[in-house]
């Protein structure tokens, strides 16, 4: 049986706005375990027995938080399932990425946001939540980016998009029958502001336009590749209503393990 591991990053040292999303992993558990939801994905993936969980990083103030999160992502995927990272904000990403990329040369993320991150520095701050996907390319640590659900555009980002030739859909073109066109093992980072707030409110940069609940389930039951590694960021639980982010939070790493034990199988 496909096992897929769970991670909690509790890290918003990045965050330009607001911070928060720190406290993000306890509350999606919470929902994910919650005896008010099931285990069974819309794929009929029981989940009860899959879910192999390491728990949330601890940071310590002598390490750089950046090789922490590198070294653990590392140690969860060396247990040999799929992994499923729960932010903390965007810019977690990036060493993240460090870890899976090692393990998996050839790479394509999806990711799922109302924001491009891909500027070169924000706010002075090379490492912020705004940056990510900057960092990610100039590394290499992908061989293809397609970003879905984007529509807040600038220059800056224009000029990055170009450079790293990024594929840019967005959320005013997204539709169910779009062909990804996948040839790889895919990451998929979703940023719940990819969602359109009325479905997930509790973020910091809630961005009215965007994709439902559906449509994001839809992006991911539709990779066709295998999915070897999630992250699910920007929760910010003093921002919910009624915890309803966190639901839609563990809702998507419901169909996001499933797929996971689909593809890897
Ligand atoms: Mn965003
Ligand atoms: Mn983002």
């Amino acid at each position: 049986m496909t096992k897929v591991s769970l991670l909690g990053v509790p890290h918003d040292d990045n965050s330009s706005h607001l911070r928060g999303s720190a406290a993000a992993p306890g509350p999606i558990r919470e929902a994910l375990w919650s005896d008010a939801y099931g285990l069974v994905t819309e794929a009929r993936v029981d989940l009860a027995e899959r879910i192999v969980d390491h728990g949330d990083i601890a940071f310590d103030a002598a390490t750089d938080p950046w090789e922490t999160i590198e070294a653990r992502v590392g140690e969860a995927l060396d247990a040999g399932h799929p992994l499923i990272s729960l932010g903390g904000d965007h810019a977690i990403s990036h060493p993240i990425l460090r870890a899976v990329r090692r393990r998996h040369p050839e790479l394509t993320i999806v990711q799922v946001d109302a924001h491009s991150d891909l500027y070169d520095s924000y706010q002075g701050n090379p490492r912020s939540h705004a940056c990510p996907f900057a960092r990610i390319l100039e590394e290499g640590l992908a061989d293809r980016l397609i970003q879905i659900g984007i529509r807040c555009f600038n220059a800056d980002h224009d000029a990055q998009i170009a450079r790293f030739g990024v594929e840019v859909i967005p959320a005013s073109v997204w539709r169910r029958s779009l062909p990804l066109d996948l040839k790889t093992p895919v990451y998929l980072s979703i940023d719940l502001d990819g969602l359109d707030p009325a479905f997930a409110p509790g973020v910091a940069h809630p961005e009215p336009g965007g994709l439902s609940t559906r449509q994001v389930i839809d992006i991911i039951q539709a990779i066709d590749r295998p999915i070897v590694g999630a992250d699910i960021v920007e929760y910010n639980p003093g921002r919910d209503l009624n915890g309803l982010t966190a639901v839609v939070a563990a809702k998507l790493l419901k169909e996001i393990a499933g797929a996971m034990a689909l593809t890897n199988s």
